[in-house]
């Protein structure tokens, strides 16, 4: 099924290339053999899966020529290159679609997304409702089935003009003022062409499954004073079961979405007068807040870390020295100026706090010193960026910084590792991965500060670490930070969501810039390694995590409430208000629905509030001097005397079960 590709003059190839695959094997094709028909050579089922091929590190499309010898990587849905690509020739086909039903429809850009792909356009007057929308879909799903190829052409800069100037198309026209000739091409499958640089998968077949998800407006290149296009934003698959799994997986997180049940949980809130991006944390997201907060200071305590507090702004010549400023001016709030002096607000702790190691003079006897402090940073987010808790523009940071010797590293950074490993198991993190991006030795002096050998020692130190604790963990080449190695950490919520809990970073330069010293066993001046960690990110993100992984139904310990006394009627008031008093003495966060409704009207409220434990109080209880305690979600787990209540919900507060 695979012929030539359509318009492609058949050549005689008589040389032969090389091509080296990815596990280092290297064959010989004809040469203009395209990565397809490689695929093909290897069997027809890999054929069938591949959607682009990375040659010689550039993607391409599959069914293009090969003409000398290249490393290959086919590239499947299982690549995030191929996925895009899969995403992105989708766009092609939903453009192709919307145009034979619209006519006269000009088109802007379509390009993939994490989950996805859209296509911005300009349909005149015409505003899409869902029917036309169902109607699209199904218009691609036939579109899909006539197997198209995607035929790419090289086309001279003239010609182009010339066609979408017939076409009528201004905005292709704008896109083509910036190309170059001879780097142009068009991109046809069916009845479609389209200005793009590619790469597609071969055909449209590939292309089984189609979801058209949303209909929004999007301004021309951003910016408000233009047209306001239609985005028309979808999703595609290779096979249908992954498009049901898709739905469920949807429709599981639109119920667990942090901002819908901070909402209904009264964990948060924002205010217009306040500002964007700035969450107002109400009453019981303060008291989730100061748990997070009670488990990281017992967590550091015990780790032998001291606890400092800093000031919310500083002035404009500490971020000159950190060298915050002027890189990364654009994310910081801009500075006000008092008595002459710009004060920024900060955007990072880790100044202050080697402002604090440099107060007094230290000695290898004061090494490692670890500084923490749940830090309140301001970082500038475009406000289209914002969204609910995971972008925002005020963060408290679980942050700390370590301050050690090159032989205490090692031991430094497995007790940070073994800090992150207790943590998930405390939040039934059960899925996560370290990303190690490291340095690239040809970049030395330009990317990445010049210290070959300390990169080198390490990312040695810091790999061995994550080998030794069975640390899921991958490798990124030339990915470092510009001051030494850093650690991405990547979690998983219980229905599958990734997130991107917090960065470790290993540095090199921040201790010379601020000409932080220490006194080593030979009296001699020492720079010490500085490590940057912050186990449970912000308490924005982590939070909002936290929020769709338990669906909102918080494990005991970090519930806003703990329980609720459910009286029966007003008659056990008083028992109500004696046991009250009783667990609230003990640390139980308790309160009494001391209103006048029916009892079950009581329990369902308290069920759709996520409070873990709700107690009945009737005649029988008061009597007995006992409890009818219900488990949230579970229902009636029997009754126990106040005292025994209270000894298993503290040992289950305690424990952090
Ligand atoms: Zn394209
Ligand atoms: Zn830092």
């Amino acid at each position: 099924m695979y012929q030539e590709r359509q318009g492609e003059k058949l050549q005689e190839f008589h040389n032969m290339i090389n091509i080296t695959f990815p596990d280092g094997a290297v064959r010989q094709y004809e040469q203009g053999i395209t990565a397809l028909n490689i695929a093909k050579s290897i069997s027809e089922g890999l054929a069938r899966k591949v959607l682009a091929a990375d040659v010689n590190g550039q993607v391409w499309d599959a069914t293009r020529s090969i003409t000398e010898d290249a490393t290959l990587k086919l590239l499947t849905w299982n690549d995030p290159e191929g996925k895009s690509t899969f995403w992105h020739s989708s766009a092609h086909l939903m453009a192709e679609a919307v145009e034979s039903i619209f006519p006269g429809v000009k088109f802007w850009v379509g390009p993939p997304l994490d989950n996805g792909f859209y296509y911005d356009m300009d349909l005149g007057e015409r505003k899409l409702n869902e029917e036309e929308l169902d109607m699209l879909e199904k218009r691609m799903f036939q579109l899909a089935k006539q197997d198209n190829f995607y035929v790419r052409k090289e086309i001279p800069k003239a010609e182009a003009i010339q066609y979408f100037t017939e076409k009528g198309d201004e905005y292709k026209l704008d896109l083509l003022q910036g190309l170059e000739d001879g780097t142009i091409t068009f991109y046809t499958q069916g009845n479609f062409t389209d200005l793009c640089r590619g790469p597609h998968i071969p055909n449209t077949g590939f292309i089984k499954a189609i979801k058209l998800t949303n209909i929004a407006g999007a301004y021309w290149k951003g910016d408000e004073k233009n047209k306001q296009l239609t985005r028309l934003y979808g999703v595609s698959f290779p096979t249908l079961k992954e498009l049901d799994e898709y739905l469920i997986l949807q429709e599981e997180a639109k119920k667990r979405d942090h901002r819908k049940l901070g909402k209904e949980l009264g964990i948060f809130t924002f205010d217009d007068e306040v500002g964007p991006g700035l969450p107002l944390w109400m009453p019981n997201g303060a008291i989730v807040i100061e748990e997070l907060e009670k488990l990281a200071k017992e967590t550091e305590e015990e780790a032998g870390y001291k606890r400092v507090v800093t000031p919310h702004i500083a002035k404009e010549s500490l971020y000159l020295t950190s060298g915050h400023l002027p890189y990364y001016e654009d994310s910081m709030y801009p500075p006000m100026e008092l008595e002459g002096v710009k004060y920024y607000l900060k955007a990072m702790n880790c100044p202050h706090h080697h402002k604090i190691f440099a107060a007094e003079p230290k000695s290898y006897k004061d090494m490692p010193l670890r500084l923490a402090e749940y830090g309140t940073c301001y970082r500038y987010e475009q406000s289209g960026e914002l969204f609910g808790l995971m972008r925002v523009r005020c963060l408290h940071m679980n942050d700390a910084h370590i301050y050690c010797s090159k032989e205490q590293f090692f031991q430094e950074f497995r007790a940070v590792n073994d800090m992150y490993l207790k943590y998930f198991k405390i939040f039934g993190i059960d899925k996560y991965v370290m990303r190690l991006s490291l340095h690239d030795p040809a970049k030395l002096g330009k990317k990445y500060i010049n210290e070959p050998a300390l990169w080198l020692e390490t990312e040695d130190l810091v790999r061995m670490v994550l080998r030794e604790t069975g640390t899921p963990y991958i490798e990124v080449p030339d990915e470092g930070a510009f001051y030494g190695p850093k650690i991405d950490v990547q979690i998983w919520s219980t229905i599958g969501r990734e997130f991107t809990l917090a960065t470790n970073q290993v540095d090199f330069a921040q201790g010379r810039r601020f000409k932080l010293e220490y006194t080593n066993k030979d009296n001699q001046p020492e720079t010490p390694l500085i490590i940057h960690r912050a186990p449970l990110g912000t308490h924005e993100r982590f939070i909002g995590f936290l929020l769709e992984h338990y669906a909102g139904k918080f494990p005991v310990w970090l519930s806003p409430l703990h329980a609720k006394i459910l009286p029966i009627s007003d008659k056990f008031l008083q028992y109500s208000h004696e046991v009250k008093t009783k667990l609230r003495k003990t640390g139980v966060r308790v309160e009494t629905d001391e209103r006048g409704e029916k009892i079950g009207k009581k329990i369902r409220e308290a069920e759709l509030s996520r409070i873990p434990y709700m107690l009945v109080l009737g005649e029988k209880e008061m009597n007995d001097g006992k409890l009818s305690v219900r488990r949230q979600g579970k229902g009636d787990i029997g009754s126990y005397t106040v005292d025994e209540f209270i000894s298993m919900i503290t040992d289950e507060i305690r424990n952090r079960n």
